[in-house]
């Protein structure tokens, strides 16, 4: 395979989980008796542009279209940094009802609903239908596409070309990413401003994130690369600034290559410290699996270890990463009885791959684990002060990453 950027043939690997099925490719109770389809999850790294990519694999695109669908607004934390971002763009950027913004894969409108209340024009392109009738219904137009080149030169030929676009934990998720970024350009005003978040490649290294890998993210990105793909479609990272979210996120700012504002120094400093941190050494990508391996044999080692001692072990969040952790270390019901989940229409599935049952928050009251293994590590305090019933009857949470940890 070559790479998905600069089209170098891809030599190396960074991580090897086997087979799985997709991270969101949930099952109801009588998919259980069907077989299940797993793809490799096999990612690379290219020695050129440095970008981390996921092998290729045959015939995803049906199954990958048809998962479960995620609704932005069910997490209050995210609604909040998103409320924090429109008002700080419409203040910076000074846009007004003359303005035009355009977000990507505008989800159910949790970010662009601020720009409606300040009464600034918008544009949502989103392809799932569930989120894109939230979002309508929220006075937000939707434009139901996937985003390439072929809509970003369709938006400039209809004169909707914008001020601000937006997108939020999509560029890692596009296949193409070339054809993204050429969209991305041709969208947008000549002085216009485009902002990315997207989990940051030093951040999964450091804190051995392996469990963020799966077949639906493309691609695993540092800002050195986004420089690159950024460049090669004509345009500039101008800024970028480094964000708490999903365990360490990138927010990259990006204009026309010859656009008049200055490149912020912010972008120098960053990319040093990518360069110090070793992501363009070949070493530091090949110094992972071993990480990822000792991570999978503690948390198996402690299932075990519990089920020997006759405890009662369950588990919190029906997240994608909890996916990747348990199917790679091929953890079963009998290890990990049942997961926990406050999001409904997960209740009554099943985990891909391992077939655990998803049930109601409620029921960890009823059966007061010994321990509870919080899935999601990113919301760890979270569910910790959700759970402080639990906590007073003598529970211990447990997460995997980076490292086994019990309090
Ligand atoms: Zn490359």
């Amino acid at each position: 395979m070559n790479c998905r950027h600069c089209g170098t043939l891809l030599q190396h690997t960074f991580l090897d989980l086997g087979s799985a099925p997709p991270s969101n490719a949930y099952l109801s109770k009588e998919a259980l008796t069907r077989p299940e389809l797993y793809f490799p999850l096999k990612i690379q790294v290219c020695v050129h542009c440095w970008l981390v990519q996921t092998e290729d694999c045959a015939a995803a695109d049906a199954l990958f279209t048809a998962g479960y669908a995620y609704f932005s607004s069910t997490s209050s934390g995210w609604l909040a940094h998103a409320k924090r971002y429109a008002d700080k763009m419409i203040s910076e950027l000074g846009l007004t009802c003359a303005s035009q913004v355009i977000e990507v894969a505008s989800n159910d409108g949790y970010l662009l609903k601020n720009f409606v209340a300040a009464a600034v024009p918008c544009l949502g392109i989103e392809p799932t239908d569930s989120t894109a009738d939230a979002a309508e219904k929220l006075g937000i137009p939707v434009l139901r596409k996937f985003f390439g080149e072929d809509l970003g030169k369709q938006l400039a030929v209809e004169g909707k070309q914008a001020d601000l676009i937006v997108g939020n934990n999509v560029y890692a998720h596009v296949p193409d990413i070339n054809d993204f970024t050429k969209g991305l350009k041709a969208a947008l005003k000549p002085s216009g401003t485009i902002t990315l978040e997207f989990p940051h490649l030093t951040r999964l290294i450091e804190q051995a994130q392996f469990d963020t890998v799966y077949h639906e993210h493309f691609s695993y990105l540092s800002l050195y690369t986004v420089s690159r793909t950024f460049e090669a479609a004509g345009l500039r990272v101008w800024n970028a600034e480094e964000l708490p979210t999903h365990g360490g996120s990138l927010r990259v700012y990006g204009c026309h290559a010859d656009d008049t504002r200055d490149t912020h120094q912010s972008v120098d400093v960053l990319l040093k410290e990518e360069a110090n941190r070793g992501l363009q050494r070949l070493q530091t990508y090949l110094q992972f699996q071993p990480r990822a391996d000792k991570i999978k044999d503690d948390l198996l080692a402690f299932l075990i270890e519990q089920k020997r001692q006759g405890k009662t072990v369950a588990a919190y969040g029906a997240a994608a990463k909890g996916n990747t952790l348990l199917n790679y270390a091929g953890v079963k019901p009998d290890l990990l009885p049942f997961v926990c989940d406050a999001a409904k229409a997960k209740q009554g599935q099943f985990m891909p791959g391992s077939h655990i049952p998803i049930l109601p928050p409620e029921r960890l009251l009823e059966v007061i684990p010994d321990y509870v293994v919080i899935l999601p590590w990113n919301i760890a305090e979270e569910v910790k002060a959700q759970c402080a019933e639990l906590v007073k009857a003598g529970t211990k949470f447990v997460t995997a990453v980076p490292e086994l940890s019990i309090s």
